[in-house]
């Protein structure tokens, strides 16, 4: 008889008949001691686990549990011992030295010794494999399915220690499966134990866990956590499916890259990239709007390059557009002010629609822009002065009348007969109306 914490008394044949009781009923019984290892061994340990009852007594349960079962029963074992309070209904995997499994549900009640001293646990363990499907034949369909999963599976305990991989997380974390088991969760990646602590928190406040996407290295994944309970529902741990969603981010931002180009091309010129017609008009309306309802100035500046027809018959239309471009990046430096917007308005014309500026301040803009044109010397033989030269015409809500209508049309047809002036009278000059 081995060492049990107190032996059962009475007469030798008591002893005998208590013995065959406990050796032929179904449920295996134990007892272990204060560090968890086996005092006791009915003899259902052989057909349970395939050990002889003497082979039982000096081990552990987890010696007879696989390395991924070991760990996660060896927690909550070690919380039972230190409890030192009955416990019932703790499920757990073994592995017979033939390699099949039998599922065990465990029940034990502490020990104590004559001076109450606590000893250990007794207890059963009866077989509730499921019956109809071989276990390690189910368990070989179920780790094939889970190892060869293209999602990235892996379970962890509340320890962040890894209970289960696949190979589909271990690689992406640079690992193996067998490498990443039993390791302690930053040892596969620095950044996955924040990730859990945040799960494992919502978890035990009994909150569900939203699904959500994180970036690893570069990689985007659509995560998913769930909360792992033990038979009396508390959380032991969280499963974690990490789906690669890679390739559907970069065609979203393809997306998002793509519509934004498409929205800056609705309202900008392809040739010089300043504002289109479009938004000139739309700005214009705007800013008439709001002159109308403060009072406040709003000058309009339209531009002309000089013999334009003539540049482009002399260098060819490449050279125009790049002398288009030219002109366009000269004006965009002198219209920077907020509120401010140059924009080509056709062909060789831009306008210029300066909001809170008079009649002076916007003359004067218009001089500067003429000279600085000039001053670029890009050689037009038909030009004047022998290089490229602009006309402006120059019009304010001041010089048509406040009229309150938000109509634009009068003060673009103002600066249209002021830039006919500057022509008729030469070019290369402002005129005003
Ligand atoms: P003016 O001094 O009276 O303004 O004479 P101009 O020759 O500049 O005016 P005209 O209207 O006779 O000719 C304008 C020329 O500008 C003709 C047209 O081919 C050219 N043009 C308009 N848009 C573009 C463009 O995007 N690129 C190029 N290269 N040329 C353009
Ligand atoms: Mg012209």
């Amino acid at each position: 008889m081995p060492n049990t914490p107190d032996t059962p008394s009475g007469t030798p044949h008591d002893t005998r008949r208590l013995r065959d009781i406990i050796d032929n009923i179904s449920d295996w019984i134990w007892e272990v001691d204060h560090t968890g290892r086996y005092t006791f061994s009915s003899g259902q340990s052989r057909p349970l686990l395939g050990m002889e009852p003497e082979d039982v007594v000096g081990r552990t349960p987890f010696d007879f549990m696989p390395p991924g079962e070991a760990l996660r029963v060896k927690d909550e074992f070690a919380r039972i011992l230190a409890e030192e309070k009955p416990f019932a209904g703790l499920i757990n995997r073994n592995q017979r030295a033939d390699g099949s499994i039998v599922v065990l549900e465990s029940s034990g009640i502490p020990v104590f010794d004559a001076h109450g001293r606590f000893a250990g646990f007794r207890g059963i363990d009866r077989d509730i494999t499921p019956k109809g499907v071989a276990p390690d034949l189910r368990l070989f369909q179920l780790e094939a399915i889970f190892s060869g999963a293209p999602v990235a599976l892996g379970m962890v305990d509340r320890a962040s220690r890894i209970l289960a991989v696949n190979e589909a997380f271990a690689q992406l974390c640079g690992h193996t499966a067998v490498e990443l088991t039993g390791k302690r969760l930053s040892e596969a990646h620095p950044r996955l134990p924040v990730l859990c602590e945040r799960q494992l928190e919502l978890a035990d406040a009994g909150q569900p866990i939203p699904e959500e996407e994180i970036d690893i290295d570069g990689r985007y994944y659509q995560a998913l956590f769930k909360a792992v309970a033990n038979p009396f529902g508390e959380v032991v741990g969280l499963s974690a499916a990490l789906m690669d969603i890679s390739g559907r981010k970069q065609a979203e931002q393809s997306l998002a890259i793509a519509n934004r180009e498409l929205e800056f091309r609705a309202d900008h010129d392809h040739l010089t990239a300043l504002a289109n017609r479009r938004q000139l008009d739309a700005r214009l309306e705007q800013e008439m709007r709001r002159a109308c309802r403060t009072g406040s100035h709003l000058a309009v500046i339209i531009f002309d390059v000089d013999y334009f027809k003539e540049y482009n018959d002399h260098f060819g239309h490449l050279a125009g557009d790049q002398c288009l471009r030219t002109i366009a990046a000269a004006l965009e430096n002198l219209f920077r002010r907020p509120g401010d917007l140059l924009g080509r308005y056709g062909g060789e014309a831009f306008l210029a629609i300066l909001p809170a500026i008079n009649r002076q301040g916007a003359a004067a803009l218009a001089e500067t822009a003429r000279l600085a044109i000039e001053a670029l010397a890009l050689a037009n033989p038909a030009g004047t002065p022998g290089c490229v030269t602009i006309s402006a015409g120059v019009a304010t809500l001041d010089d048509i009348g406040h009229t309150g209508s938000r109509d634009w049309a009068p003060l673009v047809q103002a600066v249209d007969r002021a830039l006919y002036l500057a022509k008729q009278m030469g070019r290369n000059r402002i005129r005003m109306v």
